[in-house]
């Protein structure tokens, strides 16, 4: 619930747990409920096995699949479907557990929590969604007034729960971030408020992550026999693939054998998978906006396994980086690096070109941060390995770039129909910090 550790870096387990071939065999035909939940107490030793149960339920209730990520197979690939939750896309199946499993832990210590941040428009319906009508917990979101598409906007304002706060700020994303950076930094109004963050540095998120890996892999195994599989992960923030990395510590040797980063031209961690050359450049705007990102919040933690668990390591070369923006990695590491991932960076045009393809092929239609991920899948696939592409939002939420590739919008799924004639609730605040901090202070739960 912490966030970030209180000496700035990010948490992790002890150790990783690991399952043998054995132990697997026994999870083949169990729900995704069922096996969350196997996963979850590998990893969990403080709450009790039937209450984590049924955080696990309630949290997949939302869902509107029965199976909650299916795997569907087009032609050669597999696509697995993450975006059957409440906002269409996969930061859900962490989000809906995160938003249980806090209101649970604040039951249970009589505390309060108060979760601020900012999006860009693509993901804060996602951690709305996550707490909206939770005891204990109140959410504050900012967003740039009238610059998030009409859909992203209505999808965060149509909450009307009463802990749900939507802010509108007047001027960009990044003075959003930044203002919302300057309130955590204010130490004595974050402990006041109990300030709290759910961003993808969340370690639960990452765990709730793992699930759908395990899912995919003992499905496929099933239904084809092969034991070895490599998964295509559309990437950001390094959080969903970095999962995928803890996905393959944590089954037999070799069960996934490669994940295959895929990028769109901000295409930071492929030069990292591909050269040893982790060093930002300027972030491009693309049709995938929740991979726009230079920085990988999440990169910190893959770095200390590299390193082999070595935290002073780890540190040292995240001050370097954060001096001169730039880190270098051997032949050594270079060669540990490719033993676990393989990368693409996918241009708009050929994003654009996969959709057109894809739907042409298989009457199926993936949005733009999917597209990446299967173009990547097919330049990096090898024959007999079975490729699982992860599907990391709808074609609905995206449908610009779908038009674009094909001519026509595509439908919109019932959950996002009517939308505007929704009750809608939203503040329009000026970008100030003092004024943010007034409102939160106003309306927060003490
Ligand atoms: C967040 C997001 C990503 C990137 O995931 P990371 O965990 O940040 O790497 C990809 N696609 C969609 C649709 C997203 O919302």
């Amino acid at each position: 619930m912490m966030g970030l550790a209180t000496d700035g870096g990010l948490l992790l387990p002890e150790f990783l747990p690991k399952v043998d071939l054995n132990t697997v065999n026994g999870w083949e035909a169990l729900s995704f409920q069922q096996l969350a939940s196997r996963i979850f107490n590998l990893f969990i030793t403080d709450i009790p096995a039937d209450q984590l149960d049924s955080l696990i339920n309630r949290s997949y209730e939302t869902f509107a699949h029965p199976e909650i990520t299916p795997l569907v197979k087009k032609g050669d690939i597999f696509i697995l479907e993450l975006f059957h939750g409440p906002t269409f896309a996969f930061k859900d199946v962490a989000l809906q557990f995160l938003g249980n499993i806090f209101e649970h832990i604040l039951e249970k210590t009589g505390g309060m929590m108060n979760i601020v941040g900012a999006t860009s428009g693509d993901t804060g319906s996602a951690a709305i969604y996550g707490v909206r009508g939770k005891d204990r917990i109140n959410i504050f979101i900012l967003h740039p007034h009238k610059r998030v598409s009409p859909i992203q906007e209505l999808q965060m304002t149509t909450v009307t729960d009463p802990n749900v706060f939507n802010l509108a700020i007047k001027g960009t994303f990044d003075d959003g971030q930044g203002i919302v950076k300057s309130i955590f930094n204010d130490i004595p109004f974050k402990d006041k408020f109990h300030l709290g963050a759910v961003n993808s540095i969340n370690w639960a998120r990452i765990l709730a992550q793992v699930v759908y890996y395990v899912y995919a892999w003992l499905k496929i195994k099933t239904e084809t026999g092969k034991e070895s599989i490599d998964f295509s992960v559309p990437t950001g923030n390094f959080g969903d693939i970095f999962a995928g990395y803890i996905a393959k510590n944590l089954l037999p040797q070799g069960s996934i054998r490669k994940l295959i980063l895929a990028t769109n031209e901000n295409n930071l961690l492929t030069r990292f998978v591909n050269k040893g050359d982790y060093s930002v450049s300027k972030v491009v705007a693309t049709s995938s906006p929740s991979m726009d990102i230079q920085m990988a919040s999440n990169f910190e933690r893959y770095l200390y396994y590299l390193y082999g668990c070595d935290p002073e390591r780890t540190k040292r070369d995240f001050e370097q980086f954060s001096q001169n923006g730039r880190l270098n990695f051997d032949e050594n590491l270079l060669h540990t690096i490719q033993a676990d991932f393989a990368s693409k960076s996918v241009s708009e045009e050929e994003t654009l070109a996969t959709i057109r393809q894809f739907h042409q092929e298989h009457n199926y239609l993936l949005d733009p941060h999917t597209a990446v991920g299967v173009n990547a899948a097919q330049k990096c696939c090898s024959e007999n390995i079975p490729v699982v592409c992860l599907a990391t939002a709808h074609p609905a939420k995206f449908g610009d770039a779908v038009l674009k590739a094909i001519g026509k919008a595509p439908d919109l799924p019932s959950g996002l129909q009517g939308l505007e004639d929704m009750e809608s609730r939203c503040e329009v605040l000026d970008p100030d910090v003092k004024t943010i901090q007034n409102f939160i202070a106003r309306h927060a739960l003490l």
